[in-house]
């Protein structure tokens, strides 16, 4: 559906923490995948994902839950940006020297 209307190449952005997920939006059209939160929550995923597709799917039954992120989409971290960053915009706006 998404190939047949679309003109130029684009990404999927927004809640991809799975190779699985990736390779869905990939079939389903989108050129690009994005991933924030996974990544947040760990640096190494997609190393991490690259090692266990180098190794295959030895049919143990591990194969979804390695190469997927921990993430809960609790948000938590996106809170603490917010709170972060309004932090330093008080600071700056209340700055009189
Ligand atoms: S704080 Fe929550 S949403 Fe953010 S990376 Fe960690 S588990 Fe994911």
């Amino acid at each position: 559906m998404l190939a047949a209307v679309r003109t130029i190449p684009v990404c999927l952005v927004g809640g991809v923490t799975s190779l699985a997920a990736a390779e869905g939006a990939i079939r389903e059209g989108f050129a690009f995948v994005q991933m924030a939160r996974a990544l947040i929550r760990e640096p190494g995923l997609v190393n991490r994902i690259r090692n266990r597709l180098s190794n295959g799917d030895s049919g143990d039954g591990n194969f979804a839950v390695d190469t997927e992120s921990p993430c809960i989409h609790c948000n938590e971290c996106v809170v603490r940006m917010r709170f972060a960053t309004s932090i330093v915009l008080a600071a700056t706006l209340t700055d009189t020297s």
